[in-house]
Order: C-alpha cells, then sequence, then structure tokens
C-alpha cells in the first residue's frame, strides 16, 4: 500500500512524512502491548496521516486527525479515501486547528511533530500538549534532543516503555537541502503515565 506524500511541503510547518518503516515498527510496539486495538487514538499533526492511518490498520476504534494545514489534509483525504476503500477500518474524524487547541482525552496520542527547528520550541509544544491528552504517548523527535526529550518525559510524571533508534533518509523536499538524500537520526518513543 502505498500512501501519498506532501504535495509541496511547508517548511515553517516542517513537514516530512515519517519513513513507513519508522512508524511501522513504532506502531507495532505499541499494538503489542495492546494500546491500539479497539482504543481511541488522536494524530497530532497528522500530515498526510501515515500514524494515524496505520493505527486504524492495526484495529484502533477511532482515530482523529488533526492538522493545521490545508493542503495536508486535502491529501490526508485522499489518503483516507484510499483505505476506506480497501480496508475495513474503524470510524475516523478529521479536524482542522493548531495544537494548541487540541482538547478531550484519549487512549493514545501519536504523533512526529515539527522537530523545532525551524519554529523553536514546536516539539516541546507538541509534547507538552500531548502530555494532557492521554496516559500513553508515541513521539518522535531528533536523537540529538534525547537528553532533553527524557528530561521532559520525567518531569511530567510519565515513563519510557521504549526508545526505538532510526537513521533515516530524508529525501531532497526543501529547496535549502543541497543533497538529494540526507540521513537524519531520529528517536521514537512509547512512553506511559506513571
Ligand atoms: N504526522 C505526519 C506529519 C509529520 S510532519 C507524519 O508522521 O508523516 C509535522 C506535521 O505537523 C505537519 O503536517 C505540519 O503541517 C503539522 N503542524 C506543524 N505545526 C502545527 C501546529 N502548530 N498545529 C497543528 N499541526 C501542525
Amino acid at each position: 500500500m502505498k500512501l501519498k506524500d506532501f504535495d509541496k511541503p511547508v517548511l515553517a510547518l516542517e513537514q516530512y512524512v515519517t519513513a513507513g518503516d519508522v512508524a511501522a515498527e513504532l506502531l507495532w510496539s505499541a499494538s503489542m502491548r495492546g494500546f491500539v486495538k479497539d482504543k481511541v487514538v488522536l494524530d497530532l499533526g497528522a500530515g498526510t496521516g501515515i500514524l494515524g492511518i496505520g493505527a486504524l490498520l492495526l484495529g484502533a476504534r477511532k482515530v482523529v486527525f488533526l492538522e493545521t494545514d490545508s493542503s495536508a489534509l486535502k491529501i490526508l483525504k485522499e489518503n483516507l479515501a484510499f483505505v476506506e476503500e480497501h480496508y475495513e477500518v474503524g470510524e475516523f474524524v478529521i479536524s482542522q486547528g493548531d495544537v494548541s487547541g487540541a482538547e478531550g482525552f484519549f487512549d493514545l496520542v501519536i504523533m512526529n511533530p515539527p522537530f523545532g527547528t525551524k519554529t523553536k520550541r514546536a516539539d516541546f509544544v507538541f509534547l507538552s500538549k500531548a502530555f494532557s491528552l492521554a496516559d500513553v504517548i508515541v513521539t518522535i523527535h531528533k536523537s540529538s534532543t534525547k537528553d532533553f526529550i527524557l528530561k521532559t518525559i520525567s518531569d511530567n510524571g510519565f515513563s519510557v516503555v521504549d526508545i526505538f533508534d532510526f537513521k533515516y533518509p530524508l529525501k531532497k523536499s526543501f529547496e535549502h537541502h543541497d543533497k538529494l538524500v540526507r540521513f537524519i537520526e531520529v528517536s521514537g518513543f512509547l512512553i506511559k503515565k506513571k
């Protein structure tokens, strides 16, 4: 199955699609521990939807996709239409808005937030918000910020269930990327409220 990627990624929003193997490994880890099937999931900064769609395919009862950008939402809708046509999946809701406005309580929040390279502390804003939205969170960050993320996790009363380190190719998607493929090191965290 091939989902559609961002058409014209918006630099300020740090629109990078999560690599398929990274999404699969993290979701599988959460799923094996019983955090996905029949659960209500929030995909924060959903982009084109790979994480939330993965959760639907793993049997989530409902997935809420929250995303601010209209062009990403357009592709997300196409991807969801494709999934709906080919698979039996749970309920889903698409919501347009800023992460700061997210409310409610979910069984699981999944996100690959902006790394905070373009908008300072964007990753921290997402993570802080997520702590109030669920007791289980899957989140992806730049490995270079791991110590800070671990401290933030523990300061907020969460503990790490699993960490995965990935090195993944980032295809040239922005003009300022000079090389065709660049590798970035990212870490996926599965965390749970203590
Ligand atoms: N979850 C997707 C996209 C990750 S890229 C995936 O894993 O492939 C980060 C996404 O967060 C982008 O789609 C971007 O548009 C969105 N985003 C950035 N800032 C946001 C904000 N303040 N509120 C909501 N979404 C935001």
